[in-house]
C-alpha cells in the first residue's frame, strides 16, 4: 500500500519519516461547490481540509515560508491546497513565483478539484510545480451530481447535472494531461457513504487509466449539506482501500490536514 518513495510526505509513507510540508493559505476563493465543504476561516480548532486561521497574501505567505523553513531543514513541500481552489487564485502563482526567487530548493505542490486542471498545466509547469493532488469523487456524473452544487467555468455558472458533467469530464482531461506533463498526480476521493460508496472501484480503474500514481481514500466528515451523513468507520474505508489496492496504489496515512498546516505528517 502507497510504498513508493515519490519524495513527497503524502504521496507514500516512506518521505513521510523524512519530510514535512507547509500549506500556505493563500487561495481564497472557489469555483464549485461541494455539498461537504466548510471552509471555516478564522479557524484554530478545527483540523480539516479548508480550515485555516487566515488568508495569506503571497507576500505573507514568502515570509512565513521564510519563518519556518529557516527553522526545520525537513521542510521541503510547499503546498497550496486552499481554503479555496488553488488553480482559481492568481495567488497561488505569485506566492510560488516568490518563493521560487527565495529558495530554488523549494518543491511546490497543489491540492484542486481539477475544474481548471488541463487549463492550467502549462502555468504549473512554468511554476516548478510536481505534485499534483485532485479530488475525484465521481467519474461520472449521475454520482456527481449528487455531491456537486454547482461549478464556475469561464464566467458562466452550471447548476446540477450541467455541473456535473462538466466537473467530471474536465477533471479527467486535467489528469491525463498533468500526467503526461510528467506531473505526479495522486487522486483523493472522499468515502461518502450512500452517495458514492459503489463507485470507488470505478474511480480507481478510471484515475489508474489515466497514469494517476496513488489514489487516497478518505472518510467524509460530514458537514454542510452532508451534516446528515454518518463518518465512515475505519473498517469501512479500509475495506474500500483493500479492494482497491489491486487497482492502485493506495494512501493510509493522510492526515485530512487544514489549508495552514505545517511540520510533519503524523504516521
Ligand atoms: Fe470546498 Fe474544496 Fe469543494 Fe471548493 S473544492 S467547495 S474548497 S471542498
Ligand atoms: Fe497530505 Fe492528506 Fe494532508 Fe493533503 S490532507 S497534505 S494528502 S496528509
Amino acid at each position: 500500500m502507497g510504498n513508493r518513495n515519490y519524495g513527497h510526505p503524502c504521496f507514500g509513507k516512506d518521505a513521510a519519516s523524512k519530510i514535512g510540508r507547509i500549506h500556505l493559505p493563500v487561495a481564497k476563493a472557489c469555483n464549485i461547490k461541494c455539498n461537504y465543504c466548510d471552509r471555516n476561516i478564522s479557524c484554530m480548532n478545527e483540523n480539516h481540509p479548508g480550515a485555516c486561521l487566515e488568508v495569506l497574501t503571497p507576500e505573507q505567505a514568502l515570509e512565513r515560508y521564510k519563518r519556518y523553513a529557516s527553522s526545520d531543514s525537513r521542510l521541503k513541500i510547499v503546498g497550496i491546497s486552499g481554503p479555496g481552489d488553488p488553480l482559481f487564485n492568481p495567488e497561488t502563482f505569485k506566492t510560488f513565483e516568490l518563493i521560487k526567487s527565495y529558495d530554488k530548493g523549494a518543491i511546490f505542490c497543489i491540492s484542486t478539484n481539477g475544474l481548471l486542471l488541463e487549463d492550467r498545466i502549462e502555468d504549473l509547469l512554468k511554476s516548478n510545480v510536481r505534485f499534483v493532488t485532485v479530488t475525484v469523487n465521481a467519474v461520472n456524473f449521475e454520482v456527481a451530481k449528487e455531491i456537486y452544487e454547482f461549478a464556475l467555468y469561464d464566467e458562466v455558472l452550471y447548476f446540477g447535472e450541467d455541473a456535473a458533467k462538466l466537473l467530471v469530464e474536465k477533471q479527467q482531461k486535467g489528469i491525463e494531461k498533468a500526467c503526461k506533463a510528467g506531473l505526479v498526480v495522486k487522486v483523493n476521493t472522499v468515502l461518502i457513504p450512500d452517495i458514492n460508496q459503489d463507485h470507488i472501484e470505478e474511480i480507481a480503474k478510471t484515475v489508474k487509466a489515466l497514469g494517476v500514481s496513488v489514489m487516497n481514500i478518505m472518510p467524509l466528515r460530514p458537514y454542510a449539506k452532508f451534516s446528515h451523513l454518518k463518518r465512515p468507520s475505519c473498517d469501512a474505508v479500509n475495506n474500500i482501500r483493500k479492494r482497491c489496492e489491486s487497482i492502485i496504489d493506495q494512501i493510509s496515512h493522510c492526515n485530512q490536514c487544514r489549508s495552514d498546516a505545517i511540520g510533519m505528517l503524523m504516521i
